[in-house]
């Protein structure tokens, strides 16, 4: 199997001058195994692009497209009305997400595409559509890919995803919070609030099922939105650092680290040194950390490697 990033940014999408080497769309990564199956982790602005590829390689004959969110915050679902195979008739892209029920996923993407935000609605685009409600814990099969939803900490939810195929595996772990200061539940939060005992018996828990699911995996994509000092800022908006990630690694036994979904604020040559840094501290503890660029595209090694 091999991965590509189509989008590596969180929150929106920054173009211009000062992104031009990293990429200023926002979530996209595309998973693909050696026989040509193709799945889309996320539905962020860089969608356009693999869409475009899509349908290309396609020849514009309708295909089954299959989309995984994370959650369903704009970074993660803006390019879907700009995604070109939808306009092919007779295409199914069939859409799994975290949500109450699947008919609300319905609501949410048809919602983007009300008339106030977007010419054409839901309905009247011509692939049909499906949502699926996916469940952190409860594994499920698209074709060749063995995927399973795992629960991260979010404001209001997201799931993060380990996926085998072709006898390698990958896991995709954005958005979330590190697992220390704040537990996101179903509110907002102004800032951090003050945790009970039943809150950190839930972080460690959420945290230790994580490091879980991580065993075995070759490769792991992770929010590393902040640096360390914007994290003790922003402790309550959900991301986390590259230290944090490198620490889940280790104690997973993960060989290689992705850092991905990374500040809009963070140009090029910040980018570079924080590229350059996480690569040395990373190494230090048997890690070896890429910093995700958009168009990379890695090849993804067999499981338990390590
Ligand atoms: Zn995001
Ligand atoms: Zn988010």
């Amino acid at each position: 199997m091999q991965i590509t990033f189509w989008g590596v940014r969180g929150s929106y999408p920054v173009p211009g001058a000062a992104t031009v080497r990293y990429g200023g769309q926002t979530s996209c990564v595309e998973a693909r195994t050696a026989s040509g199956e193709t799945l889309i982790v996320d539905a962020g602005t860089g969608l356009r692009q693999l869409g475009n590829k899509l349908a290309r390689e396609s020849g514009g004959a309708p295909g089954q497209h299959h989309v995984l969110l994370s959650h369903v915050h704009w970074d993660h679902i803006q390019g879907l009305p700009f995604f070109s195979p939808a306009y092919i008739p007779g295409t199914r892209i069939s859409v799994y997400a975290l949500l109450t029920a699947a008919d609300e996923l319905n609501q949410v993407i048809g919602g983007i595409t009300r008339h106030e935000f977007f010419p054409m609605p839901l309905e009247a685009v011509p692939a049909n559509f499906d949502f699926h409600q996916v469940e952190p814990g409860v594994a499920f099969v698209i074709g060749q890919f063995h995927i399973m939803p795992i629960a991260l900490n979010h404001p209001f939810g997201s799931v993060g995803y380990r996926i085998d195929a072709d006898g390698s595996s990958w896991a995709y772990v954005s958005d979330t919070a590190p697992f220390d200061k704040v537990l996101h539940k179903q509110h907002f939060l102004k800032g951090p609030e003050p945790l009970s005992a039943d809150d950190v018996t839930a972080l460690t828990a959420m945290r230790e099922a994580l490091v879980v699911r991580l065993k075995g995996v070759d490769t792991v994509v992770y929010d590393t939105h902040f640096l360390p000092e914007e994290y003790e800022r922003f402790p309550h908006y959900g991301h986390s650092t590259p230290d944090q990630a490198i620490q889940i690694c280790v104690e997973a036994g993960v060989r290689r680290l992705v850092l991905y979904h990374h500040a809009p604020s963070h140009g090029d040559d910040q980018m570079d040194k924080i590229a350059a840094d996480y690569l040395a501290k990373g190494a230090a503890v048997g890690v070896e950390v890429l910093t995700s660029f958009e168009g990379m595209t890695l090849p993804v090694g067999p499981e338990g490697t390590k």
